[in-house]
């Protein structure tokens, strides 16, 4: 296959400044595959980092952004047979060193050596060239071959459900039979949702404040939604548990009302995970923890190979995120991308940026 020397790319300028430019074609290590990329989805947490650079980020004037993404293998590494050119392929960002004791114990997205390129770590989007590309290369750890039955839109997702499903293994979440409580109907949350429903919640709630939001997540396996405008959730939640609250509370807003939320609403014993990111110091009720010997988790990414197990679950049709993607744009039409994103206009719940269309 005839590869070309350049490509358009998104390519960060300054805070909050991204321009479409023209860049050479990455060539891939011994180790990596080379993707002609399909599909890459605006996630919130771009949209953080071009605000206001992450530790580790390339400078700007270099870096790539964009983490979500799945496309086709066009080249490969000299070691690499565990992929075929043509393979229609999906990723997860981060690859760790292999070399720490976290990424040998599997934890890879909590690798010791983040951001250090040298010792092998990658971070595609953070500290490494991102999917916002025509092209990008992927250490093959962090590549996975999807059937034709999954859309390229929907496999720039995957990263999403890996999160969820590594969030529920660190809180030991069996959740087959359990009631689960899920705060904020975002991208990350739904995806909660999903996974909760594939692996067979008794009840699932989902509580947020835009009734467009919630009525995705119906489709997506929520048994119960609960817009906080109209009710109180905490009520709700203890009204049909029978008093007693659910199993597991994942919290994905990030704000101090779905914080206390998630812990007053768990039953005793229960677990708690945080997904959201709150950006500023929140306080908890610690004694309702202590007394009634509840859990708090928060995880990092989808480390432990569980995009390989979300991948598995939207191969076998077992969770379908289609009702995530919203909006479509080419990579020439990026900034009417992330203001759709950003302003959430025509209820936009993802959006995805499509690199090869002009
Ligand atoms: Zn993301
Ligand atoms: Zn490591």
């Amino acid at each position: 296959m005839k590869l070309p020397e350049t490509m358009k790319a998104l390519v960060l300028m300054g805070p909050d400044h991204q321009e479409l430019k023209t860049v050479p074609v990455p060539k891939a290590g011994p180790q990596e595959v080379l993707i002609q990329v399909e599909s890459c989805a605006v996630c919130s947490t771009d949209v953080a980092l071009i605000h206001k650079a992450f530790p580790g980020q390339p400078p700007y004037g270099v870096h790539i952004t964009g983490h979500e993404y799945s496309g086709i293998v066009v080249a490969l590494g000299d070691t690499v047979d565990e992929f075929a050119i043509g393979d229609r392929v999906a990723v997860e960002a981060h690859n760790g060193c292999g070399r720490c004791r976290n990424c040998r114990l599997g934890d890879y997205t909590s690798c010791l050596n983040y951001g250090n390129t040298k010792k092998g770590h990658r971070a595609n989007g953070f500290t490494t060239p991102g999917g916002n590309a025509q092209y990008v290369v992927n250490h093959i750890n962090t590549v996975h071959r999807i059937p034709d039955s999954v859309s390229f839109d929907v496999a720039s997702l995957v990263t999403n459900l890996g999160c969820a499903l590594y969030g529920y293994e660190t809180m030991g979440g069996y959740i087959a039979g359990q009631n689960v409580l899920v705060i904020g109907p975002g991208p990350l949350g739904m995806a909660s949702v999903a996974a909760a429903k594939a692996l067979g919640a008794n009840r699932i709630f989902l509580s947020g404040t835009r009734a467009s939001r919630l009525a995705i997540g119906k489709a997506l396996g929520a048994d119960r939604l609960i817009a906080t405008a109209d009710e109180d959730p905490l009520e709700v939640v203890m009204k049909e548990t029978g008093g007693i609250g659910v199993d597991y509370a994942i919290e994905v807003s990030g704000s101090k009302a779905g914080l206390d939320l998630s812990i007053k609403a768990l039953k005793r014993n229960g677990k708690m995970l945080l997904l959201g990111i709150p950006h500023e110091p929140v306080p908890i009720d610690l004694e309702d923890m202590s007394l009634n010997d509840k859990d708090i988790f928060a995880i990092r990414g989808e480390s432990r190979a569980n995009v390989g197990r979300a991948v598995s679950l939207l191969a076998n049709g077992k969770v379908n995120l289609a009702p995530l993607v919203t909006h479509t744009f080419p990579i020439t039409k990026f900034e009417e991308a992330y203001r759709t994103f950003n302003q959430r206009i025509d209820g936009a719940m993802k959006v995805i940026i499509k690199p090869q269309q002009e």
